[in-house]
């Protein structure tokens, strides 16, 4: 699982995000929900391993990846990424893309691949190119890359977003399938209460840099923490 204990960054003597602690078990989905500008990518991009911390650490797997002393590049802490603007190697098959973080020998790359495509649906597009697929088909193929390597954490920032409505309830279900049964930590950044409520196991809500709730989505929805929290809940449909 994934282990994060007060996390801090500055920017120009602002504290953008302040003493965020949470912890996410394997297979377990954890949400970081709140309004834009709160925190939440720049927390995301720490635990990815591209932006550091000003304090606080970062364990993957009982192992710290992030400290004061010790500070793994992204590559090394067995993590994957699915973000909204994460696209696709356009050079590169279906095959290609799905298979590209992927060691080891060309038979277990094949295998894998093969497994997961027809996990996504897609089997038979091995040798199409991304620009020959629907946006829907994309994301798959998207997952697909992103679960490949069987990364502890899976790490998402707002990754349906860019979805119309009637794709993206089902690849969300496809998408908590998948992870669960890889046993997956995910760590799901939305601003969107809903995706929120269908997605997580518990919600740690983010306001102004802190987490002022957490619990399990239920429970912060029907009691918000104050007033604010629950302005924030009530667009909900
Ligand atoms: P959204 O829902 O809009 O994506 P967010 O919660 O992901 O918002 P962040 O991207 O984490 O918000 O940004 C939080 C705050 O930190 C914002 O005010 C942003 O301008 C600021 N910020 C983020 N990165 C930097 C940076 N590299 N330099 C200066 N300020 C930054
Ligand atoms: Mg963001």
């Amino acid at each position: 699982g994934l282990k994060v204990e007060n996390l801090t960054r500055r920017f120009g003597g602002r504290d953008v995000v302040s003493d965020v602690s949470l912890e996410v078990m394997p297979g377990q989905v954890m949400c970081l929900l709140g309004p834009s500008g709160c925190g939440k990518s720049t927390t995301l991009r720490m635990v990815a391993g591209v932006d550091r911390q000003d304090s606080g650490r970062i364990s993957v797997g009982g192992e710290v990846v992030s400290d004061d002393t010790v500070h793994l590049p992204a590559e090394a802490r067995h993590i994957g990424l699915m973000f909204q603007d994460f696209a696709l190697f356009p050079h590169l098959s279906v095959f290609d893309n799905v298979a590209f973080g992927l060691k080891g020998t060309k038979r277990e790359a094949m295998r894998r691949v093969g497994e997961l495509l027809e996990r996504v649906h897609l089997e038979g597009f091995e040798t199409a190119f991304p620009h020959e697929l629907s946006g829907g088909e994309q994301q798959r193929v998207a997952l697909a890359r992103a679960v490949a390597p069987r990364p502890r954490i899976m790490l998402m920032d707002e990754p349906f977003s860019g979805l119309d409505n009637r794709l993206r309830d089902g690849i969300r279900d496809e998408t908590l399938d998948i992870l669960k049964d890889e046993g997956t930590a995910v760590l799901l950044v939305t601003h969107e209460p809903d995706e929120a409520m269908r997605m997580a196991d518990e919600i740690a809500l983010m306001r102004e840099g802190r987490i002022v709730q957490r619990g399990a989505p239920y429970n912060v929805y029907n009691a918000p923490v104050d007033r604010s929290a629950a302005a924030f809940f009530s667009d909900i449909n």
